[in-house]
């Protein structure tokens, strides 16, 4: 089979799962990855199109003294109903993608043969995987992503539980995957599993 050189990548995977530090391990490796939680907060940095957009909807509220965004605030807008959320998340997907395609094409001139990842959580659930040359679905047993959350954030089995079943179920994700990383395992042989997914993309 022959490989497209600078493919984009689709890294996702449900909470718990290890897509986090896949990209780590990725980094390591010099890949170049693009972390869409970082995207999204530099898409509503002072004077950003996505923070003029929140303040057009909720007002200036939304605002702290410097002109920054009451992140507070915002997670009491995006928790009080789900159509809030749906609105915010509206509103914020467009300039994330924005930033992150700028990012990508800034990177594609120095090393326009390196594959670019996209980390992003929500990668299938807001339909990004369909511009991916290829999505990596990381998985793992639920009973090993409860034990992981619990340990990360401090939370108990119940809460961990509660935010695995919030999102969408891994087994519906897998038909979306054209590479699925199984971290039910140790560090050595998840890294390894990453390894392989990517060694035929690098130059
Ligand atoms: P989230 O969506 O919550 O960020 P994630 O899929 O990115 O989840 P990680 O942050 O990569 O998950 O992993 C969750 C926790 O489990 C982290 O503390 C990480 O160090 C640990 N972890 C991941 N994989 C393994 C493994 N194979 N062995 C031991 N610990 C692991």
């Amino acid at each position: 089979m022959t490989v497209k050189k600078g493919m984009r990548i689709g890294l996702t995977g449900g909470i718990g799962a290890g897509k986090t530090t896949a990209a780590n391990y990725l980094r390591k490796l010099g890949v170049y990855v693009l972390d869409a939680d970082d995207a999204s907060r530099m898409a509503v940095e002072p004077d950003s199109a996505g923070l003029a957009a929140l303040v057009l909807r909720y007002g200036r509220r939304i605002l702290l003294q410097g002109g920054e965004l009451d992140r507070a605030r915002l997670a009491d807008i995006i928790f009080s109903s789900a159509e809030e959320r749906a609105a915010v998340e509206a509103l914020l997907h467009p300039p994330t993608i924005q930033l992150m395609r700028a990012l990508e094409d800034d990177y594609k001139k120095r090393c326009p043969t390196a594959p670019v990842v996209w980390d992003v959580a929500l990668l299938i659930e807001t339909g990004m995987h369909t511009f991916m040359d290829e999505v990596w679905l990381v998985v793992a047993d639920d009973e090993m992503r409860a034990a992981r959350v619990m340990r990360r954030d401090r939370c108990t089995k119940e809460q961990a539980y509660v935010r695995i079943y919030s999102q969408m179920p891994q087994y519906d994700k897998i038909k979306y995957a054209d590479k699925v990383v199984h971290n039910s395992t140790t560090l050595e042989e998840f890294h390894w599993q990453v390894y392989s997914c990517v060694e035929r993309l690098l130059d």
